[in-house]
């Protein structure tokens, strides 16, 4: 599927840069046949200007002497020319001389540049009235070979073919790679989907299976021992509990991805928020044998922010502590607020197990747990932090842990204030 994605993206990306160069290499023909054109018509004006310079009127014989015009009369120096044909029209545009390809005896063309095609070689022609003191004697036609110029333009469109194909294969492997680096993110994300759902899959099929068994079992002896049967209806409520509280953990990742919802956001008070969330586990941490303690600051901390996800994102990191801190412990819960950095920072540390270095960068993926079995025991399906991530992030903020196994963790959720 990348693949084909890939090929597609190298293929249009090479098409379209390709009919770009297509046409930018056609327009720098274009331009440059019309530049030797007008190169070959100026010299080939000059050539008849000189040429023209030459030819007499007889005031008082009325007649136009060709005698000293080259190529046409008898006294003339030959001209260092490569014209095919000179020809000397009367006022009347009959043909009066000649010289080179016999022409038609009629001038049949209007006075300028033409290129005569019936020919081989092609053959630039041009025709100039003549005047003396004003008055119409007749119209000079002269004509070259565009075999040059057309040599000329024949390389031209070789090294033109040449380079373009060359720049369409550079453009062609650079699509290549360009689509490869485009895919990069939708395959990194198809990847995060997939594993996303077979990890998903894979946490709801152990219950499942429990609570299948379970209840297979109740139906193979329905009238057994009342006590083992609520046993295994016990089992079966416990394992649907934890079940049902993965699949809301999925749905809250599900529901909750990107900006919130401008409605959700209040002005709340980042102690008061601590304060509350203390209470609210002092009871769980007596409980584990553990002093849980709050340390705002004297003044009030305060931002714009959905208090009911920041709430969870914070018990989400105490609930941690709890469960990874051995009995005796302590866990400490702090604000911090730097006005000039525009920053609060909220600081939940434990002195508990720790977390080793090497799993550190993974401990915010989706499902990641650092001992399975332990986190099973604890009841934890590895997304809490998750979760707490995606919610600070949504707050614009950043959520960070330093952690030493055996020594404790600290994990700091930064937020912007406004
Ligand atoms: P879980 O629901 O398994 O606790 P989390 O996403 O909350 O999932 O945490 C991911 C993993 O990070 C846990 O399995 C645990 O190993 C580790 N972890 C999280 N918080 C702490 C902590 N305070 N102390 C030690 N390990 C922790």
């Amino acid at each position: 599927m990348f693949g084909r994605s890939r090929r597609n993206l190298a293929r249009w990306f090479t098409l379209s840069m390709g009919t770009v160069l297509i046409i930018f290499a056609g327009v720098i023909y274009y331009i440059e046949a019309v530049d030797e054109l007008e190169k070959l018509d100026r010299l080939l004006y000059k050539k008849i200007r000189v040429i023209a310079t030459n030819v007499k009127y007889d005031w008082l014989k009325e007649e136009v002497n060709l005698e000293n015009v080259p190529l046409l009369g008898s006294n003339t120096r030959l001209l260092n020319t490569e014209l095919v044909y000179v020809r000397w029209y009367n006022s009347q545009q009959e043909l009066v001389r000649f010289f080179g390809v016999p022409p038609i005896n009629e001038l049949g063309v209007n006075p300028g540049f033409v290129t005569v095609k019936n020919n081989t070689p092609w053959i630039r022609q041009v025709t100039l009235p003549v005047h003396q003191k004003d008055i119409l004697i007749g119209y000079l036609q002269i004509g070259t070979p565009l075999t040059s110029t057309l040599n000329n333009l024949a390389q031209l469109r070789i090294v033109l073919a040449v380079a373009v194909s060359i720049t369409l294969g550079i453009i062609g492997i650079a699509g290549w790679f360009l689509g490869g680096l485009a895919m990069q993110p939708i395959r990194q994300a198809y990847n995060q989907l997939q594993r996303f759902t077979a990890d998903a899959s894979h946490e709801l099929r152990a219950p499942l299976a429990a609570i299948m068994s379970n209840a297979q079992v109740g139906l193979l002896s329905p009238v057994g021992d009342g006590s083992q049967q609520y046993l295994r209806l016990k089992k079966i409520v416990e394992v649907t509990k934890s079940m049902s509280s993965l699949v809301s953990n999925l749905l809250f990742l599900a529901r909750h991805q990107g900006l919130l919802a401008p409605e959700s956001l209040q002005e709340i008070d980042l102690g008061n928020l601590l304060q509350k969330i203390e209470e609210e586990y002092t009871v769980e941490a007596a409980e584990r044998d553990l002093s849980l303690t709050c340390h705002p600051p004297s003044e009030p901390v305060k931002l714009r922010a959905d208090p009911h996800l920041l709430r969870l994102a914070v018990t989400n990191l105490v609930s941690n502590a709890c469960k990874y801190t051995s009995p005796k412990g302590q866990i400490e819960l702090r604000l911090f607020s730097w006005r000039c950095a525009r920053q609060a920072v909220i600081e939940v540390s434990d002195n508990g197990i720790g977390i080793p270095a090497s799993d550190l960068p993974y401990i915010f993926e989706r499902f990641y747990r650092v001992d399975t079995e332990r986190s099973r025991n604890t009841g934890g399906f590895g997304l809490g932090l998750a979760i707490a991530q995606q919610i600070v992030e949504a707050h614009g903020g950043q959520i960070q842990v330093t952690s030493i196994v055996d020594k404790g963790s600290t994990f700091y959720i930064k937020l912007p204030l406004q």
